[in-house]
């Protein structure tokens, strides 16, 4: 196994990942880095969650440690498909950075124009953006982009969901010919594909194997219900939800609930919030600012439970959490992996528990095909059916798993969300941004956490 020494990467980067506390790169970091380094491009098949943002900042803040900018002229360019992760590059540049001087501005929407053109002004070595608001810039004609040496497109996969493709494909052809693409995606969807045979040149394909199952740590479980009518069927399931989150009691330390549909993190949201717990949301829809203040709420322990939208929550450093409850059973196997790894991080215990209705048990068969285990049953009983107040009232079952394959492929498309955000200088490092902070961020007291015990300085502004 290959150390973070034996990529090549400079004593001050190696002193900012020694700060971070990383002992060992990931696969993708030693993969991918010393092919960087040697200015190759880079085609990085990887999701989220394996440390893909830090092998493709680390070896940019190498290469960039050498050079000035120029006014009005990015000498890199990392493209991200929401505000959010946008945000999230930034910290984790201002977390590697630490020790190099170099200039960085986020352009994400929601923020004005006249702020981050006065960065751009000032000339900037690391541009972090989400497409629609770089290409704004440049119609603008406040932007050049013809001396990016370094370009990054994160999250390509998403991009496409999102429809950003033919912005990417505009913006490849605004940058030089000569620059270097680290190009990253979880998937190889056909325009994607087609994009990377386009825009990048020879490049080094470094491929993680994709998640498919489930730590060991985590106690899974589904509850198979049926209602009376359809009508019926959401209410039994916020029922469900409440009478689980008593029984586990002080085991639950914080938790998230993952619905599909935006209008069901709302009205779990509502329906939580109205029996007394302590709960935020997260979905597309939502107020920027509201949302990051959730986040920071979650992070902070402020927040106990977070209802949340797949899209949303995806890519999303959250930190690890005791409990992850399915509201609805996920119609993308993966999602399910995905979303019960939020909790059983590092060896802690974690809990979770999938609420399933008859028309459900489709997708249910194919996680469990893809986790190749069956999860547990249980039997829930809901208050109004209990005889004794004190006793628990969840129970295992024994049920027999039929498998079904899926044959209809659904989309649970998000609306393009950004976030708000705004980084401020660290150390040398200037990530630059503005907008005025909100109450509730200001007033956070104990440390945030998330990356490590790293607070972003942007959730403190
Ligand atoms: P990413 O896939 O880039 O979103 O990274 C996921 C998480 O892994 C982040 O919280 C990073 O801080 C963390 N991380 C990245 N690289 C390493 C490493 N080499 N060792 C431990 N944690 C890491």
């Amino acid at each position: 196994m290959k150390k973070f020494i034996d990529l090549g990467l400079s004593p001050k980067v190696m002193k900012a990942i020694n700060d971070v506390g990383y002992d060992t790169p990931t696969p993708i970091q030693s993969e991918a880095i010393p092919h960087a380094l040697e200015g190759r491009d880079v085609l990085g098949i990887a999701q989220t969650g394996t440390g893909k943002t830090a092998g493709f900042t680390l070896p940019m803040i190498h290469k960039l440690a050498r050079g000035r900018a120029r006014a009005r002229m990015p000498r890199s360019l990392v493209l991200a498909p929401t505000r959010e992760l946008a945000a999230q590059v930034a910290e984790n540049f201002e977390q590697y950075a630490k020790y190099v001087k170099l200039d960085m501005a986020l352009l994400i929407g929601g923020v004005s124009f006249k702020d981050q053109d006065r960065l751009i002004d000032r000339g900037v070595d690391v541009l972090i953006a989400t497409p629609g608001r770089l290409l704004d810039h440049f119609e603008r004609g406040k932007l050049l982009l013809t001396g990016i040496e370094i370009m990054v497109v994160d999250e390509a996969d998403r991009m496409l969901d999102m429809g950003f493709i033919p912005d990417i494909e505009r913006i490849f052809k605004l940058t030089p010919f000569t620059r270097q693409t680290l190009f990253f995606s979880a998937t190889m969807a056909p325009e994607i594909n087609r994009i990377t045979q386009e825009f990048l040149q020879n490049p080094k394909l470094v491929e993680v194997a994709r998640q498919a199952t489930t730590s060991e740590n985590i106690t899974q479980n589904v509850i198979c219900f049926k209602a009376e009518n359809r009508k019926l069927e959401a209410k039994k399931k916020r029922d469900l939800l409440r009478t689980i989150i008593k029984d586990e009691g002080e085991k639950l330390t914080n938790g998230i609930v993952f619905c599909n549909r935006k209008v069901d993190v709302d009205i779990v949201m509502k329906s939580l919030k109205k029996h007394g717990h302590s709960v935020g949301a997260i979905h597309g829809d939502l107020d920027q600012r509201y949302r990051m203040e959730v986040l920071a709420g979650f992070k902070n322990n402020d927040i106990t439970l977070l209802v949340a939208s797949d899209v949303a929550a995806r890519g999303l450093d959250i930190p690890a959490v005791s409990h992850v409850f399915n509201f609805d059973v996920p119609i993308h196997a993966e999602d399910y992996v995905h979303r019960i790894g939020r909790t059983g991080r590092a060896g802690r215990k974690g809990w979770a528990f999938m609420l399933c209705l008859p028309h459900e048990i489709k997708h249910l068969d194919k996680i469990e095909e893809l986790v190749k285990q069956p999860i547990p049953r249980l039997e829930v009983e809901l208050p109004k059916l209990k005889k004794q107040e004190n006793k628990s009232r969840v129970k295992n079952i024994d049920t027999k798993i039929e498998t079904n394959p899926l044959k209809k492929k659904q989309e649970n498309k998000e609306e393009k969300s950004e976030a708000k955000s705004n980084p401020k200088a660290n150390n040398n490092t200037k990530i630059k941004n503005n907008p005025a902070p909100s109450d509730a961020v200001k007033e956070t007291k104990s440390p945030i956490k998330g990356l490590g015990e790293h607070v972003p300085a942007f959730l403190l502004r």
